[in-house]
């Protein structure tokens, strides 16, 4: 989740919340701003990071809202492998380091170095190939504060109606680095991480996977998590005085999975009446996809100051328990996606970002078809459509950072991502595109629970996965769709008796994607073979190109429409 526009009404409600957030935290430490390394994500990796197998993470985080200020001590553990004469990691030099030791062993302070966020561990003897290094950071200080989360990320010091602290971490275009050491990458998981979180009682933390108990001395309180696979950016800090919704759903694939939902205290019923939802959801992926990726930890949603976030296995949502049109909770619908696209299938690097916003976004529109039909994954499908903007290509061959992708294609990932996995439907056929999608998602066709685990994708796999399911050749297709930032143009032509169409590209190349026409209320299949193709109109003949709107295509009527609403946002900002 981080679509960069909203309705100008949820606009106006996230500055409201952010004017009083700073002029509570006026009198408070603010926190110094990272180097433009540390908020960057996905930056590429050292050879020592890439060296390093990430096994273990145990996480100690005390939270002060007093203060806010954490103080942390995190004991990771990597696996070389290649000789390693220093271990690289990352974390916002502004947390103060108090002490690092590898396998027990103080490091001295001269082998400790941080100058940008990249943190630099010298090893007193180099770490050979096959062995483990268990490294301890203790650190302290004032994370970043989130200008504007989850866009703009960090920590959320907030306060419920009636006073309490109210506190939400969002680091996804920033990284984990934030407010813990860790590889700050997409290919950055853990294997396993666990989470102790320590925050004044009687404040409740909402966790990443299964709880594992709570202790609680001298007002504070402390709770255990345990998470498998966790995202970089998937691991979050969620606390409030929450209280607990628990349920449980039998799977088609005869387990059964726990259902949580935390919620602020007087919001228990619109919180039991987004719950109902979960089943209908969880059915929807589960049928047309395969399992809960983590049905052996839950599906688990907390309430946030922010609008919401895809951590794994505690999805962040604040959408006010809004429904859609459609009746059905976009918000919600949109994040748990993500633990499909985003938590069990990762991108490789954010250059494939799209892998995860892309797919996301289509959910909404698919489920729209799976609830209510056809209407409505139309109507779901326009409403993305006119949000394309076709600036940038949505993917350059290059290592990207996730700003790097956030500021140029942007939406353009979520929405035209979404509508050229429309476009492939169409032209596959259901068969073959929910195979490939599965396939992409969890490396197999017969995903059973136990018989997977998170793995981490490319478009390259992707359109390989296509072609091997097909049998043809799809390269052509991506690459118009995805390299390019211009959409591909039909061009029409009615001459005489004969309707000529062609597609044009911006750099000329062929594009020989079909085209349905409909003549006389009857649908021609015009096979556009090197991107050119002409059928015969009877006398007086009425036709429709592409009557099911079925293919992305540049539509001149949208981009004057979109030119329209952007000169009316303009005129209003500058009114201001
Ligand atoms: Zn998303």
């Amino acid at each position: 989740m981080k679509l960069s526009t909203l309705s100008f009404a949820l606009i106006l409600a996230f500055s409201g919340l952010a004017q009083a957030q700073s002029q509570a935290q006026a009198t408070l430490p603010a926190s110094s701003e990272p180097t433009a390394f540390t908020m960057s994500s996905g930056t590429e990796r050292t050879p020592e990071q890439l060296a390093m197998l990430f096994e273990n993470a145990d996480l100690s985080l005390k939270l002060d809202p007093q203060t806010r200020s954490v103080s942390g001590n995190a004991v990771l553990s990597f696996k070389a492998n290649a000789e390693l004469k220093r271990l690289v990691l990352e974390l916002d030099k502004n947390l103060r380091i108090e002490s690092v030791s590898v396998n027990g062993k103080a490091l001295a302070n001269g082998a400790i170095s941080n100058p940008e966020g990249r943190l630099f561990l010298n090893l007193s003897q180099p770490l050979q190939k096959g062995e483990v290094a268990e490294v301890s950071v203790r650190y302290q200080g004032v994370p970043r504060i989130a200008k504007r989360a989850p866009w703009d990320g960090g920590f959320v010091w907030s306060q419920t109606a009636s006073g309490a602290p109210w506190i939400a971490s969002a680091v996804q275009g920033e990284g984990c680095d934030l407010f813990w050491p860790c590889i700050d990458h997409p290919m950055g998981k853990p294997k396993l991480m666990r989470l102790h979180i320590t925050v004044p009682s009687p404040l409740v933390v909402a966790g990443n996977g299964i709880a594992q108990g709570v202790d609680e001395k001298d007002g504070w309180r402390t709770y255990h998590w345990q998470i498998k696979h966790p995202s970089t950016y998937g691991i979050a800090m969620n606390v409030g005085p929450y209280e607990l919704l628990e349920d449980s759903y039998q799977s088609r694939f005869g387990n059964r999975i726990a259902l949580k939902m935390w919620h602020l205290p007087g919001n228990q019923e619109k919180a039991k009446h987004l719950m109902i939802e979960f089943a209908p959801m969880l059915d929807f992926f589960e049928s047309k996809f395969g399992p809960y990726p983590f049905g052996d930890e839950k599906m688990g949603v907390v309430e946030t100051p922010h609008l919401g976030m895809e951590h794994q296995t505690i999805n962040a949502y604040g959408n006010e328990y809004k429904k859609s049109p459609h009746g059905y909770d976009w918000l919600l619908h949109h994040e748990f996606a993500h633990e499909w696209f985003g938590n069990q299938m990762t991108n490789q690097n954010w250059d494939d970002f799209w892998l995860h916003e892309g797919f996301a976004s289509y959910m909404q529109p698919l489920y729209l078809q799976y609830l209510r039909g056809e209407r409505d994954y139309q109507v779901g499908m326009h409403e993305q459509r006119l949000r394309i903007v076709n600036k940038f290509p949505m993917v350059t061959g290059r290592s990207m950072s996730e700003k790097e992708v956030a500021n140029g294609p942007g939406n353009d990932v979520y929405f035209k991502g979404s509508h050229i996995l429309h476009t492939l439907r169409g032209q596959i056929g259901d068969d073959a595109f929910f195979k490939a999608v599965r396939l992409l998602i969890y490396g197999r066709n017969d995903p059973k629970p136990g018989n997977f685990s998170p793995r981490y994708s490319t478009t390259k796999e992707f359109i390989q996965i296509v072609n091997q399911i097909t049998k043809k050749e799809w390269n052509w297709f991506f690459k118009a769709y995805l390299m390019h930032a211009a959409l591909p143009e039909l061009l029409s032509k009615r001459d005489g008796n004969v309707l000529k169409l062609e597609w044009k590209l911006p750099d000329g190349s062929e594009f020989p994607l079909p085209v349905e026409v409909s003549v006389n209320n009857k649908i021609v299949r015009v096979a556009m073979e090197k991107g050119k193709g002409q059928i015969q109109l009877p006398v007086h003949a009425t036709f429709t190109i592409d009557p099911a709107a079925k293919l992305l295509r540049h539509e001149p009527q949208i981009e004057a429409w979109i030119a329209d609403v952007q000169a009316k946002a303009r005129l209003a900002r500058a009114v201001k």
